[in-house]
């Protein structure tokens, strides 16, 4: 493995900021504490240490993004509508005699570097991926998230240290998981073992050759500069190691997992459970904004004046009521106890059995976060053991 020195990190973002936006955890001024994967720029200090409050999911799917642009003009034919939406239905404006629509396509993504996930974030991207990145032509294929998946490189911190909330480890790999990294970082003494998962962590580390040599130089290993003759240092950011990568956390699990569908499935009609489990929840929705798999999103159009608009994607959270409300009036999850069930059976049911994942990393955000101290996981143990005898109430 190559050893990355801590001292050589900003150097390194320094190189892949040439070609990339950087995004990487910092504590948000001012807010006494609180991390967030936010852009790096030159300078800006890092926190490796504590764990970012919200995910990194809008990497891919943010908050909000523009899926076209829209406007009507008189004469000309209609232009573009790359997604085959209707015309007439854009901004629910008709178009008026005479008049054609034309759309503009979103800004094309760019590359972008996350760095210093963990492997609860970078696992979470795959698990996105199973949804809005299939290329069988059986799946959904959404083309911007896969726009924007096709330019992430993801450098992971591998934890040594756990969160009390953290409980990655009831899941197949728990820390040692691998699946959407392209490079992981192995805490040493004095910096970091690094590990390409990927032809991009390959890349990464290929970057830091030559480093001495000016920011941005293309010249390779032994090229001397063009300006000064000098011949090049030859140094590089990642050296070769034979240090033993670290012991991982193990972090808490949750037992009685196996086999979850079938037991959620026999407490599915037990409301009263639902009821018990959810009854301190305001339906505030920070879970789901906070988790890396959450994915609800709504679909608007804005107006800019009343002839142009664009169409927008925003998240959305089916914790809250009027996720599922009908234009009738009726909303078929009326509860907070019908909401909070559906979204454990999202994540531990209908996901796995459609996409072939669970919908959950255990990376605890929705723990560490929620106002009223729900835990999920204390939820999905109530589950297991009501499980084996639905109706009865279990320890409630
Ligand atoms: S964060 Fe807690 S209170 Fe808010 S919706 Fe989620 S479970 Fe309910
Ligand atoms: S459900 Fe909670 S623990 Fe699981 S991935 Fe989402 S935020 Fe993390």
């Amino acid at each position: 493995m190559k050893f990355l020195a801590g001292e050589n990190i900003p150097e390194l973002l320094e190189k892949l900021s040439l070609l990339s936006e950087v995004w990487a955890p910092r504590e948000l001024r001012g807010s006494g504490g609180t991390v967030m994967f936010e852009r790096w720029r030159s300078g800006d200090p890092l926190d490796l240490e504590h764990f970012a409050s919200l995910s990194a999911k809008d990497m891919v799917l943010p908050r909000t993004e523009k899926l076209f642009g829209f406007s009507y003009a008189f004469g000309g034919a209609a232009v573009g509508n790359p997604f085959g939406a209707p015309a007439e239905s854009a901004g629910g404006i008709p178009a008026t005699a005479g008049e054609s629509i034309r759309i503009t396509a979103a800004e094309p993504a760019g590359n972008v570097v996350l760095f210093g996930a963990r492997a609860c974030d970078a696992k979470a991207l795959t698990v996105l991926d199973a949804l809005f990145d299939q290329t069988d032509g059986k799946g959904y294929n959404d083309p911007q998230y896969r726009a924007r998946r096709a330019g992430l490189t993801v450098i992971t911190l591998a934890c040594v240290t756990s969160d009390p909330a953290c409980f990655c480890s009831s899941f197949e790999n728990g820390t040692a998981e691998k699946a959407g990294s392209d490079l992981i970082l192995y805490p040493v003494d004095g910096g970091f073992l690094a590990e390409a998962v990927t032809p991009k962590g390959e890349t990464v580390i290929e970057s830091g050759v030559n480093s001495r040599n000016k920011v941005g130089s293309a010249r390779g290993p032994g090229d001397s500069d063009p300006e000064t003759g000098e011949a090049a240092s030859g140094l590089t950011l990642f050296e070769e190691s034979a240090l033993e990568t670290p012991v991982l956390a193990v972090t808490a699990k949750v037992e009685g997992l196996e086999g979850l569908r079938q037991k959620l499935a026999a407490i599915f009609d037990d409301l009263e459970f639902w009821q018990a489990e959810t009854e301190k929840c305001i339906s505030c929705g920070y879970c789901t904004y906070a988790c890396p798999t959450c994915h609800c999103f709504n679909i608007h159009d804005e107006m800019r004046g009343d002839r142009e608009g664009v169409r927008l994607r925003s998240w959305d959270a089916c914790m809250f009521h009027l996720y599922t409300q009908e234009t009738s009036g009726h909303n078929p999850r009326p509860t907070l106890a019908h909401r909070y069930r559906n979204r454990i059976n999202h994540k531990f049911s209908y996901y796995p059995e459609n996409q072939g994942e669970i919908l959950c990393t255990g990376c605890g955000r929705c723990i560490r976060g929620c106002p009223v101290g729900l835990d999920i996981r204390d939820v999905l143990r109530q589950a297991v053991e009501c499980s084996a005898s639905p109706g009865e109430g279990g320890d409630r």
